[in-house]
């Protein structure tokens, strides 16, 4: 018998993870055999001798790998919160033989076949939504890797992939290489005039850390970004901001114009061998959004109904700074700067005026207590199941009948060996095996303001609406009620997955909702409506200005990846036609977006940066519903629950949506929302 724990049932309450017990040496053992038992377990699939079925094929490839999976997600979940030095280097070690196995199981012929026999016949097969759901979605990630095409096809797609992930991988070294070579160093303190205490810290210890005297600024967005949002020293501003637009763009040796026309053809290529018209066909596929078509459509829809606000907030700015500093022509140098001056001035919100408000505890029942009212769970804090740091909270979450619903981790301050940022993660996912309902075990992690000695933590606003977000993806995963481990949660279409998460973010701009968390935490006393009110309008300062960036990008990634791109031959005429309708401020000739444009390519973006406005539109629209009716309004919590929430990826998320709502998400509530319709 084996003395790895993770190799054994885990034999804890709700069979959860044995964090005190395992040996992070275990993992490397535990992932090579789970990797063999999985393998097993395919071939048992494949030489089924019975005839291919749903339930002998593609349930039974559904549910393999269980236990991969499930030391998989403990391994790599602990790699992001709570890492080390060991667990690294085995994420380093295990990382290519995951790869291979699951191309091992993508490139299976046999398989395939069997699946393909199973998917052939379904129009016979008499299977659930959620069935025909799993058996599309197995069928096409062969498909859509090439599996149905001749030898030859595959080998010359197999030569397209491996061409690309190169490029892909040059693209984002240039770009690292370009950040990294730029410096600027500052020796004399008057050209720092504008900037915050801590920026000049932090530029001052950079200095020092490169054994330089002065102040060192870099192309980093925490260097950068400060700087050119304060700095007072236009010329320096031109200077810095200049160098960060032509990164990928000096005709140098980390030059990538040829890259991104490389790109773009081989994607163009390789979708055509699979049988779509172009790239942005082939992804948007397994999209919400579906075609190329709905995707301009939306953008130039919102476009145009965003376009004559951003130009009058753009006229407003440049007035203010021509006011302030008699600025003839606001330059893209200016945007950070004059913006912050005009907010401070409209709003004077400072975070220090509403941290004693948000304290850490407070929020936390707030987002209980919200979703209590919504979606009739219950939170109760638990002792009993390890954890894998002291300053985790663990919670057993009911519904009204006392059912378990799902086990749920918090983990909020920041620590050596967990990464920045906050995000959503599970432990084990829900599903329903032999009639048993599985509930799955959700966790957040953030890295908010922690408390002192002689205070709590108190939240910015910001934290508070991150939090708030993060718990909207967890309760997409905790209120899952589905079959399928892969059709759970989050598991859903990448353009849907922000609904459940920034649909959540809007109750923190409600006084309804304010009122039940929202207290000084030494009075008590309930933030006041003034401040309420504030906050609302300060977040729809230059809403305009910034739809229309987000959906310039969007039609530049359209632009690239929804047409044949072998007409292109200039990257930087390309997109000064493809920014055409969208620019506010002066053409710059030595900057050129697409040489940097990480997201789109070297990133999994490429045809999906528009969905970070689709989100927006799908959350505005949603809440405006629960507006019409009362924030706390039971009817429609549970037809969001119903139809959104618990039903993960089983359904088309269109579909799902239009049977919350009654109809397609419009634009109009966002609109709305922005302040940019009358
Ligand atoms: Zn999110």
């Amino acid at each position: 018998m084996t003395q790895n724990i993770l190799l054994k049932p885990f034999e804890t309450p709700y069979n959860s993870a044995p964090f005190s017990k395992i040996n992070t040496a275990d993992f490397f053992s535990a992932f090579k055999q789970t990797i063999e038992d999985s393998k097993a377990e395919i071939d048992t699939i494949v030489n089924n001798t019975e005839k291919p079925t749903f339930k002998n094929t593609i349930e039974a490839l559904e549910f393999a790998g269980e236990q991969l999976d499930r030391i998989s997600s403990i391994f790599f979940n602990l790699n992001s919160a709570e890492t080390n030095d060991a667990i690294q280097k085995i994420a380093q070690e295990v990382s290519p033989l995951l790869s291979e196995f699951s191309n091992d199981i993508t490139l299976n012929e046999a398989l395939f076949k069997r699946i393909k026999s199973v998917y052939n016949s379904k129009d016979h097969l008499s299977l659930t939504i959620e069935q025909q759901t799993l058996l599309d979605k197995k069928y096409k990630s062969f498909s859509r890797n090439g599996a149905n095409l001749p030898e030859d096809k595959k080998a010359k797609l197999r030569e397209i992939d491996k061409e690309l992930s190169k490029l892909k991988l040059k693209f984002g070294e240039n770009i690292l290489a370009e950040t990294n070579k730029f410096e600027m160093l500052i020796t004399d303190e008057n050209e720092l005039s504008g900037l915050p205490e801590g920026a000049m810290e932090a530029a001052k210890q950079l200095a020092e850390s490169k054994k330089k005297e002065g102040w060192l600024f870099t192309l980093d967005y925490p260097s950068y970004i400060p700087f050119v949002t304060y700095a007072d020293n236009r010329i320096l501003r031109k200077k810095i901001t200049l160098a960060a637009g032509s990164k990928g763009f000096n005709n140098d040796a980390l030059d990538n114009q040829d890259i991104v026309l490389k790109i773009t053809k081989l994607r163009f290529e390789r979708a055509n061998l699979l049988g779509y018209k172009t790239h942005a066909h082939f992804v948007l596929e397994e999209r919400m959004a579906k075609t190329p078509e709905k995707v301009l459509g939306f953008s130039n829809e919102l476009l145009e109904k965003a376009k004559p606000a951003a130009e009058k907030e753009f006229q407003n700015l440049q007035n203010f700074a021509k006011d302030l500093d008699g600025i003839e022509q606001l330059e893209k140098w200016d945007g950070h700067y004059y913006s912050e001056k005009l907010k401070q001035k409209l709003f004077s919100l400072d975070d220090e005026l509403l941290k004693p408000y948000f304290k850490l505890e407070n929020v936390i029942d707030g987002a209980f207590t919200v979703a209590n009212k919504l979606f009739d769970l219950n939170f109760e804090e638990i002792n009993n199941i390890d954890k894998y740091h002291e300053d985790v909270l663990t919670y057993k979450v009911t519904d009204n009948n006392g059912g378990l619903a799902a086990i749920f981790y918090a983990d909020f301050f920041p620590r050596t060996g967990k990464r920045n940022g906050a995000w959503m993660t599970s432990y084990k996912p829900q599903s329903i095996k032999n009639g048993l309902d599985d509930r799955p075990h959700i966790s957040i992690v953030c890295n908010f303001t922690k408390p002192t000695k002689s205070k709590p933590s108190l939240l910015t606003f910001n934290e508070v609406t991150t939090l708030f977000h993060e718990f909207g993806h967890a309760l997409h995963g905790m209120l899952a009620n589905t079959t399928y481990p892969s059709l759970s949660g989050t598991s859903v279409f990448w353009d849907f997955v922000e609904l459940p998460s920034q649909v959540m973010e809007n109750w923190c701009y409600e006084k309804d909702a304010l009122s039940l968390f929202a207290k000084h935490y030494e009075t008590g006393e309930v933030i006041p409506m003034d401040l309420v009110k504030k906050i609302k309008e300060s977040s729809t300062f230059l809403q305009g200005m910034q739809t229309l960036r987000q959906i310039s990008f969007g039609l530049l990634d359209m632009g690239w990846h929804g047409q044949d791109p072998s007409k292109i031959s200039n990257v930087k005429a390309y997109e000064v036609e493809a920014f055409s309708n969208t620019t506010l401020y002066p053409e710059v000739a030595e900057n050129c977006m697409s040489t940097s444009f990480s997201h789109i390519f070297q990133g999994g973006y490429s045809s999906g940066y528009y969905s970070y406005k689709w989100a927006e539109v799908l959350d505005a629209d949603a809440f405006e519903y629960f507006k019409e009716v009362g924030i706390f309004n039971k009817e429609v919590a549970i037809k969001f629950k119903d139809h959104v929430l618990s039903q993960g990826g089983t359904e088309d998320p269109m579909v799902l949506y239009k049977r919350f709502r009654g109809k397609e998400p419009q634009p109009e509530a966002l609109l709305r929302r922005a302040g940019l319709l009358e």
